[in-house]
């Protein structure tokens, strides 16, 4: 009977061992699992059955209430409307970040990209290193064709976030082996060249993309995976762009659509102005105004191919307002930009009105003013009767209009249990080191 109860306590121990050093295992995965993260591990959410419902999200970087205002005083005048004020939902957005009021573009963009706040710098992974599962790779593995366009560097925080996982926005290479190697989309556009070495650009036309370097290559191209890699570093602005050689935001957003648009499944497409931002920065209201000019052509552009379309949401929205842009006072006249001008006659009179635009800028940095959001698609439940809504809601919105189950993964609910994940871990440590101690005095 002695020897009986020893061995059930021998079992005990060992048992109670075994599950603490499983529950330490499973706190070390999720709350540090590496951002080199490999797809095969994370949990997807699927739907239960496939759809046709695509997502297209458009953001202004640093694009505020103020920069569209701009746009529409140069583009339309004091009396006219940009035409996605005729787009049936309009809401401003919360955009600070989990540590600071103000957010940059790397925790905006996960905001979207993820449904969750993080640090500023960090990209689609939280703030305790645990990876996120983006819209994208989640439209991925619902089996729609996905797609991210740029007038920046491919791997900049903002299409980053939707593409990879790091713990700073500035670890570019690791990026870009991540965009190259894991993610798997199918139109992939914009600046960066150089962040892309040899073999990943071997790697790339091995898994079949066709890689082009210039406008005529990119609208001549027939395959259905491209990547376009238009520049060194960042697109020029659209100022200074050589409008043969570099294919505009809108050019690129539109051979984007030509090749997503063709699948039964739908597809997912981010579009980025990157460098509004940018110009703003540098309180230049004659780029800025430019950079923001070109955004809303892509976009208006955007609005006359869905036409009525149901199937498709369209968002308008900006990760956050750069610069503190005012407008004081203009004496504009009444010769408006025109399609019927050439490109350099429009330039012209798009320079003179600006001229005629006072502005101020109050800081170059960004600040934490709402933002605008734009969609064609209205009745989606909890939203209905909301003017405010929070980045993160963006990720909802679009999760809801594609029918993807909002079933809890296991990667999200240890996302929302990190801190106290962290209590357990020291917690069981210091409990096994007690117990063994204990164990070693009693033989
Ligand atoms: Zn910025």
């Amino acid at each position: 009977m002695v020897r009986v109860s020893i061995t059930r306590k021998k079992f005990r121990f060992s048992l109670g061992f075994i599950v603490l050093l499983l529950l330490n295992s499973m706190v070390f995965i999720f709350t540090t699992s590496s951002p080199n993260y490999n797809l095969s591990n994370q949990s997807i959410t699927i739907s239960q059955e496939f759809n046709e419902k695509s997502v297209i999200l458009m953001i202004g970087d640093g694009l505020g209430f103020n920069q569209m205002e701009l746009v529409r005083l140069i583009e339309f005048g004091k009396e006219g409307s940009l035409s996605l004020e005729n787009l049936s939902y309009h809401l401003n957005v919360t955009t600070s970040s989990a540590n600071n009021e103000i957010t940059d573009s790397a925790a905006a963009a996960t905001a979207m990209a993820t449904g969750y706040k993080t640090d500023n710098g960090m990209i689609s992974v939280s703030p305790y290193n645990s990876v996120l599962e983006t819209i994208l790779e989640i439209s991925k593995a619902n089996n729609k064709l996905t797609g991210v366009v740029t007038t920046t560097e491919i791997t900049h925080a903002t299409p980053a976030a939707f593409m990879s996982h790091v713990t700073s926005r500035d670890n570019y290479f690791e990026i870009a082996r991540q965009i190259v190697e894991k993610s798997d989309v199918d139109a992939v556009l914009g600046g960066g060249f150089t962040r892309f070495r040899q073999t990943d650009l071997d790697s790339l036309e091995i898994n079949g993309y066709n890689i082009v370097i210039n406008r005529s290559s990119m609208l001549n191209s027939y395959s259905n995976k491209l990547f376009g890699l238009f520049s060194d570093g960042h697109q020029p602005y659209e100022i200074d762009r050589d409008v043969d050689m570099t294919p505009s935001l809108s050019e690129m957003t539109m051979k984007a659509l030509d090749i997503l648009d063709t699948n039964i499944f739908g597809f997912f497409l981010m579009v980025e102005g990157g460098r509004i931002d940018h110009a703003c920065h540098e309180n230049n209201k004659f780029n800025a105004a430019f950079e923001a000019i070109e955004f809303i052509n892509a976009v208006n552009q955007v609005i006359s191919y869905l036409g009525s379309r149901q199937d498709v949401l369209l968002i308008v929205t900006a990760d956050h307002e750069t610069g503190g842009l005012e407008i004081l006072e203009e004496s504009l006249n009444d010769i408006l930009p025109s399609e019927n001008n050439t490109f350099a006659e429009n330039k012209q009179i798009r320079m003179e009105r600006i001229n005629n635009i006072t502005t101020n800028w109050t800081t170059n940095g960004h600040t934490s003013k709402n933002v605008p959001y734009f969609s064609n698609v209205i009745d989606l439940n909890k939203f209905k009767n909301m003017s405010t809504i929070d980045n993160t809601d963006i990720f909802d919105i679009m999760v809801q209009f594609l029918e993807i189950s909002e079933d809890e993964t296991i990667s999200r609910i240890f996302f929302e249990l990190g801190p106290f994940l962290e209590l357990i871990f020291v917690l069981t440590l210091l409990s096994i080191v007690a117990i063994s101690i204990r164990h070693q005095f009693h033989k």
